[in-house]
């Protein structure tokens, strides 16, 4: 039966009357998924505080953190260990440094980056939190918008590439916040590939969901490294990662790899921040996940506990929105887009936060904020247990249903 406004908003003071408070903003894992690693909290080092090669993990030192975690990350990653740094519990924060470093000293073979017209290529929808560090330093955001099958558009890419202002750009290449988009190797290929007018363009290759299936495919990362040193741009790509929607996301260990020019480059710099990172934890994971098989057998158990989660998402979104708006259907990661009808967006999550669910901003997942459709809605089903993903899922499609409704109301 077609909806009029009426019944719709009939139907949302009803929402309202119920008095709902729930959240479907952030990716956080659930207090079960945490459960999960909590053999973490237990591990004992009171009498066994070194590594395999007898170091005192307590004490400063191994900048390059705990060579065993490594080892079982340079498995999991398909990075060469002697290219990939361990550090603390975020790797935003080495996502910062680099465009620390990179700003104040210039990445090898550039110059500073502070003081120039310094831009970076954002392919949109994307992570609000890397749109919000380049704004931070100043740094100019051009939204790439993918295409309508989820790949990056590579003709707009190498287009860009020949504008010198062009220094970084953000790509997250497995199950991509929010779109679930993957790369495929031959636009990973492309990508390090394209000529670039700017010597020192960087990719920022955030492999942040590189094992979190949501099915049984389990594709192995990209050799990025690898295609770049073939392609003869062996210094074009920073890629992080991390455990902190593998064990506990508040306090896990976060990744960098890159060249070795770059990892050289980055050690150098980092060596006047810090002794060294938080080692024992690092010596903890290890301990917890013995090997990459342990880490892989772990992302089954979280794929477990997300995966009927996101069906939920799935089949209420197609009752109560099948033909008036699109959504993704990811294969992993965090996020489920919703594409509602275009201008409705804004107003949806207004009228969602008016009865009581929180939902990312929107325009959260372009630069400066601006969405020109006026359409995506960032859905993060992990954090509610099922019986409240249910009622927020039917309340936003609600909510957008009347969002458009509204639109069309004189
Ligand atoms: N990168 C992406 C794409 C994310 O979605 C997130 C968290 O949502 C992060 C990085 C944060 O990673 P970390 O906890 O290691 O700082």
């Amino acid at each position: 039966m077609p909806h009029t406004l009426e019944s719709l908003r009939a139907d949302y003071d009803a929402l309202k009357a119920r008095g709902l408070s729930l959240d479907l903003t952030r990716g956080k894992p659930s207090a079960a998924q945490l459960d999960l690693s909590n053999g973490l909290l237990g591990i004992d080092l009171s009498d066994d505080y070194r590594d395999a090669a007898g170091t005192d993990l307590r004490n400063y030192g191994g900048a390059d953190g705990v060579l065993e975690l490594r080892q079982i990350f340079a498995e999991v990653l398909g990075i060469p260990v002697a290219q990939l740094l361990a550090g603390n519990n975020a790797s935003l924060q080495f996502m910062h440094d680099t465009l620390v470093h990179a700003l104040l000293h210039g990445v090898p073979g550039g110059e500073p980056w502070v003081g120039q017209d310094v831009a970076f290529l954002c392919p949109s929808p994307g992570y609000d939190r890397h749109f919000a560090l380049t704004e931070s330093f100043g740094i100019r955001m051009i939204s790439v918008p993918y295409l309508a099958d989820g790949s990056l558009d590579l003709p707009a890419i190498a287009e860009h590439l020949a504008d010198p202002a062009v220094r970084g750009m953000w790509l997250v290449p497995t199950y991509a916040n929010p779109t679930g988009s993957v790369v495929d190797e031959a636009t990973a290929r492309a990508l390090v590939a394209l000529p670039a007018a700017a010597g020192d363009f960087r990719i920022f290759w955030d492999n942040a969901y590189a094992v979190h299936h949501l099915t049984e495919a389990e594709p192995a990362p990209l050799d990025i490294l690898g295609f770049a040193a073939e392609a003869g741009n062996p210094d074009r790509v920073f890629v992080y990662a991390s455990t902190s929607k593998i064990t506990q996301a508040g306090a896990g260990v976060s990744f960098f790899a890159s060249s070795p020019a770059n990892v050289a480059w980055f050690r150098e710099h980092a060596s006047v921040q810090t002794i060294g990172p938080d080692k024992l934890n690092q010596l903890r994971h290890a301990r917890f996940f013995r090997d990459a098989e342990g880490v892989r057998a772990l992302m089954r158990r979280h794929r477990e506990l997300l995966a009927p989660k996101f069906a939920l998402v799935d089949r209420v979104l197609g009752e109560k929105l099948s033909g008036r708006a699109t959504w993704t259907k990811p294969a992993g990661g965090y996020f489920v887009t919703l594409y509602a009808p275009d201008g409705t967006a804004a107003r949806a999550v207004q009228l969602a936060k008016g009865a009581g669910i929180a939902i990312t901003p929107a325009g959260a997942a372009y630069p400066y904020g601006d969405d020109p459709r006026d359409s995506v809605i960032r859905i993060a089903p992990s954090l509610p247990p099922e019986s409240e993903l249910e009622p927020a899922i039917e309340a936003l499609a609600l909510c957008v249903l009347l969002a458009e409704a509204e639109l069309g109301a004189p």
